[in-house]
């Protein structure tokens, strides 16, 4: 079969790593039979260079005209490069914003797991390592308290800043729906998290979520305040299988998440839209400290191709096989600079790509 794969390698260590999840997605398509059609877009810092702004609108049609989006990130230096010397609107992460709101990204799925191999790298007590986790982040996207009015004023004579944390019914569900769906792939358990003992947006975000799981009767629900999540993410991480949040709540626990399992290199993500489309990018961002010198570590770049063949393509099968590979490749003890431990072998990028590839 073929499909259409829109690739923005994006600014920093974004091409390198890029790059080594395009090799092992051309060794799936001619293992597998399928024809993986690549076209470059330009966007974040790139594009600045380019053309003066972080997307174009001819990039916005490139990006729709896919089945899918690869990325590997976007953005340089935020201390010393030139890029955010501009207005917030020019700056690169402004091109993150826009592409997700032109795709209509709404969901944010951000898989953390701890290898048995990488368990020496969890910051957790060694028997909650020990036990090892599995979840999958499901975070809102494009609504809550990052997209509400703000505004700051004086107040009879008092600065006074506000924020708006709103949602609708619609907002929550077509996630909650989202939620359940993948749940139904995994180990069938939605945790959703909520602060419904005290805002007004939780309450109505636990009174959706209930309705939607009366659709989904083999899946369990159970609903956690984010502070007690907060806390059981380190405590216990084995319980979490899917777990369902607001914008804010998530973008705070999905980085908690990702710290318990060692290394941001090993992080895939996916943003998805209502229909089959996605873009799926590495969890971290472009590490301009380690840009141009083939080393970053292309595992997470790599494993979000893996969930693009398995949610937007429906490729069950080879999904699989690059995740298998993944872990062939740790269990042989080969290993970049950011997961290396004694007794490993340290290769480059370019070579973890072709480990992955040979294990394809
Ligand atoms: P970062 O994730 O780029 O780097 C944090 C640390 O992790 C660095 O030490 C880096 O070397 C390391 N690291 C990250 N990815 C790695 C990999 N694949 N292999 C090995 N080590 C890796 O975060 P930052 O330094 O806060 O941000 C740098 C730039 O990236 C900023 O401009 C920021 O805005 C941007 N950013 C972009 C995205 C995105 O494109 N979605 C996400 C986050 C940050």
């Amino acid at each position: 079969m073929g499909f259409k794969i829109g690739c923005i390698p994006g600014d920093g260590i974004g091409p390198e790593i890029v790059r080594e999840a395009r090799k092992v997605l051309d060794a799936v398509g001619k293992k597998y039979g399928h024809e993986f059609e690549f076209t470059e877009i330009d966007m974040g810092g790139c594009s600045i260079d380019k053309y003066g702004v972080p997307l174009t609108d001819e990039a916005i049609e490139k990006a729709k005209a896919s089945d899918a989006v690869l990325m590997g990130s976007i953005g340089g230096n935020t201390s010393t490069s030139p890029w955010y010397k501009l207005p917030p609107e020019k700056r690169p992460e402004a091109g993150l914003l826009k592409i997700r709101k032109s795709l209509g990204l709404f969901a944010n799925l951000r898989p953390s797991y701890l290898y048995e191999e990488l368990k020496d790298a969890c910051p957790l007590r060694a028997e909650v390592a020990e036990a090892g986790f599995d979840m999958l982040i499901m975070r809102e996207l494009t609504g809550g308290l990052y997209f509400g009015e703000r505004y700051t004023k004086e107040v009879d004579g008092v600065m006074t800043a506000v924020d708006t944390l709103s949602y609708n019914e619609n907002e929550i569900r077509r996630i909650a729906v989202k939620a359940f769906e993948i749940a139904g792939k995994r180990r069938k358990k939605v945790i959703s998290i909520d602060k419904a003992n005290v805002l007004d947006s939780s309450r109505l975000w636990r009174k959706v979520v209930n309705e939607v799981a009366e659709n989904y009767p083999d899946i369990e629900l159970e609903h956690m305040l984010v502070d007690n999540a907060a806390m059981q993410l380190v405590k216990n991480p084995a319980q979490f299988d899917v777990v369902l949040t607001e914008n804010m709540f998530g973008d705070i626990l999905s980085d908690e998440a990702a710290e318990i399992s060692g290394s941001i290199g090993m992080l895939s993500s996916a943003s998805l839209n209502e229909t089959k489309f996605g873009l799926y990018e590495p969890s971290g961002g472009s590490a301009p400290d380690i840009a141009g010198k083939n080393i970053a570590n292309p595992i997470a770049t790599i494993l979000s191709a893996a969930m693009m063949l398995r949610f937007t393509f429906d490729l069950d099968k080879e999904a699989d096989a690059i995740e298998n590979a993944v872990r062939e490749v740790l269990k042989a003890g080969i290993r970049t600079g950011d997961i290396m431990s004694d007794g490993c072998r340290r290769v480059s990028t370019s070579e973890m790509g072709d480990e992955i590839v040979n294990r394809i």
